[in-house]
């Protein structure tokens, strides 16, 4: 879809609000609706007019990328000047709640003066970037792909061995992601050992492998702006007991919780199809975050699947299933996968197995 048509949905709603213009703040709604990718820039979204204002190191950038849009190079800082376009297109004009820092937001009213009216928004382009279309669905699975491949070589590749580092292995990782031809990691890679499973978003450290370690393996790629996330954890050496019974709880978690995807659905019900597999196994304390999370041009998009979000999930949507448990000096093991909400159901999308590897 292209930008223009994003931006006059968004029109729709910000008619809605009764607004005359929304100043779009937040990056990753900039580039939804206008394809600039540069890391500072504001876009002022009127009825007749799109202006995207940027500073002078992005003035090319700005109109390779975001051609149909008014670029606007701004020499004295992204609040004054955006504000004064805003004013231009009428006298109430939205901004997005969790776009500004406090600091922000006093100096947009200090620019806006008595006769703008700021109104603040919430979530609206977010709204819309729920629903992935072909083009940003066909991202994420080659984000993904980039994922699975990295995956193979690390992995089935041999790397993990006694003595090598998590944050080697996190190296590795990122290697062979950018080898796989994406742009980058969608975020820095999670890889955790042993004991430092059993935190769920452990930073890698030096901390070496052993014989009988769990290891979990969390990350993903990023290609053109858009995310891939999953999670596996492999056994090096063969696993206790009391670990592969942990395992075998939350891939059943993790499948019930796939299973509960579907258009329609509340996203707290794929959290709860999770939960009580893990809680009839008597671990439901061990299991703390959420069942999942959208992913797209962020890492964490809304919805978020946690047992308060009643909202339905859209088709379209491109969501995570990651049931954990962590038990402290004992064990940690987190499975998961994007899935595509279908109209008919649901998609997995990684291709690498579930089954437990034991290397
Ligand atoms: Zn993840
Ligand atoms: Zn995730």
């Amino acid at each position: 879809m292209d930008h223009a048509l994003r931006r006059d949905r968004v029109l729709g709603a910000i008619r809605e609000l009764e607004l005359h213009a929304l100043l779009v703040t937040r990056l990753p709604n900039v580039r939804y609706l206008t394809g600039f990718s540069g890391s500072s820039g504001r876009l002022v979204l009127g009825a007749e007019r799109a202006l995207l204002v940027v500073d002078g190191r992005y003035t090319q950038q700005a109109s390779r990328e975001a051609a149909d849009v008014e670029p606007v190079t701004s020499l004295e800082g992204l609040v004054g000047p955006p504000i004064e376009i805003a004013a231009a297109l009428g006298a109430r004009v939205g901004f997005e709640r969790e776009g500004v820092s406090f600091g922000e937001w006093e100096r947009l009213r200090a620019a806006a003066g008595d006769d703008l009216e700021l109104v603040p928004t919430d979530g609206v382009v977010e709204l819309f970037r729920e629903v992935k279309d072909e083009q940003e669905r066909a991202l994420i699975e080659r984000a993904q792909a980039a994922a699975d491949a990295a995956f193979d070589a690390v992995v089935l590749g041999d790397r993990l061995r006694t003595g090598v580092s998590e944050r080697e292995i996190a190296l590795e990782l990122e290697l062979e992601i950018r080898r796989a031809g994406a742009d980058g990691v969608a975020f820095e890679p999670i890889v955790a050992f042993g004991e430092s499973a059993a935190e769920p978003h452990h930073e890698p450290s030096a901390r070496e492998l052993r014989l009988g370690d769990l290891v979990v393996l969390d990350f993903g790629a990023e290609v053109g702006g858009y995310r891939s996330d999953m999670t596996r954890t492999v056994a090096f050496g063969p696993p206790s007991g009391r670990a592969r019974e942990v395992y075998g709880v939350v891939a059943d978690a993790q499948a019930a919780g796939v299973r509960a995807v579907a258009a329609g659905v509340a996203a707290s019900n794929v959290d709860s199809a999770a939960r009580t597999v893990v809680g009839e196994a008597g671990l439901g304390d061990a299991f703390s975050h959420p069942v999942g999370h959208a992913v797209g041009l962020e890492i964490h998009e809304s919805p978020i699947l946690r047992s308060t979000s009643d909202a339905p999930l859209r088709a379209g949507a491109v969501v995570t299933v990651e049931p954990g448990v962590y038990l402290p000096g004992v064990v940690g093991v987190r499975i998961e996968d994007m899935v595509e909400v279908t109209t008919e159901g649901r998609r997995v999308i990684p291709r690498t197995t579930r089954e437990l590897i034991v290397l």
